[in-house]
């Protein structure tokens, strides 16, 4: 017999026994490709002399399907990353019983922003203070709790370059930061960033995350609850929790590689 995998856990036993072939071997798959994530982080949090406690797994599932966050779910994963509404919106609803945290980390229009704060717990791609006004309107007009918000910060804008990719120059993270904690519905809950491809800082991540702890510890001083730093992917986790990322945010290496329109 098939159980439903979005409904309640039933416990580690009776959701195996539950799954089809093919699930399970998904389910094994996913599994050993955590526990690598799993011994990397270890291993990256000893090094630094931090607690593993303080840095949170978010697995990007974008272009994988619902069922894949299902069986992560059932592995003990509690946070998910989309990038794209059209495709996190149904995947959502179809885990709505599921324990799990939401966040966003995609380009973020603002005519996608009402569908994004009916399951988004968090924000990452704050980058314009129009999208902070819509987010802050669409939460308003929810029945929800304050959404957490954090300021999406593209480092190669500081050395000119960078021009067309998504955040705000270091320079702007300030004003953005302040402008969150003043509007209603929302919390300024840190800064996010993805290494630089372009620029001094590309193929540096040590140095680019190294570089978004000195901003982050800026917003802190007058943001002191702003203190997620959202830093470091597949291939660059060691370095982010190096530098004191507090959420590091890993699909390929959880998921396996996507096709390239991902
Ligand atoms: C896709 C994505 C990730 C995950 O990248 P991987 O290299 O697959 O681990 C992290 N952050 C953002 C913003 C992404 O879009």
């Amino acid at each position: 017999m098939t159980n439903d995998i979005y409904g309640p856990f039933p416990g580690r036993a009776d959701f195996l026994a539950g799954l089809t072939e093919q699930q399970r071997d998904r389910y094994e798959q996913l599994g050993t490709n955590l526990e690598v994530v799993e011994r990397r982080i270890v291993a990256a949090c000893e090094a630094a002399g931090r607690p593993r406690e303080d840095v949170t797994l978010i697995v990007v599932t974008k272009t994988y399907p619902a069922e894949d966050t299902a069986l992560l779910a059932g592995l003990g994963v509690t946070d998910v990353a989309e990038n794209r509404d059209q495709d996190a919106a149904p995947k959502a609803e179809l885990c709505v019983q599921l324990p799990l945290t939401w966040h966003f980390v995609g380009q973020l229009q603002t005519n996608k922003v009402r569908s994004v704060v009916r399951y988004a717990d968090a924000v990452h791609s704050v980058d314009r203070p129009r999208l902070v006004e819509s987010l802050s309107a669409a939460v308003l007009r929810s029945e929800r709790a304050p959404l957490d918000c954090l300021v999406q910060v593209a480092l190669d804008k500081e050395s000119g370059e960078g021009e067309h990719r998504a955040g705000v120059a270091p320079a702007d993270v300030p004003a953005l930061a302040d402008k969150i904690a003043d509007t209603p519905g929302l919390r300024m809950a840190g800064v996010m960033t993805v290494a630089p491809l372009a620029g001094p800082l590309a193929d540096r991540p040590d140095l680019a995350f190294a570089r978004l702890a000195e901003i982050a510890s800026a917003v802190r001083a007058s943001h002191p609850a702003a203190t997620m730093v959202s830093a470091g992917m597949s291939g660059d986790l060691e370095q982010a929790v190096a530098a004191g990322a507090t959420h590091v945010r890993v699909g390929t290496a959880v998921l396996g590689v996507r096709s390239p329109l991902g």
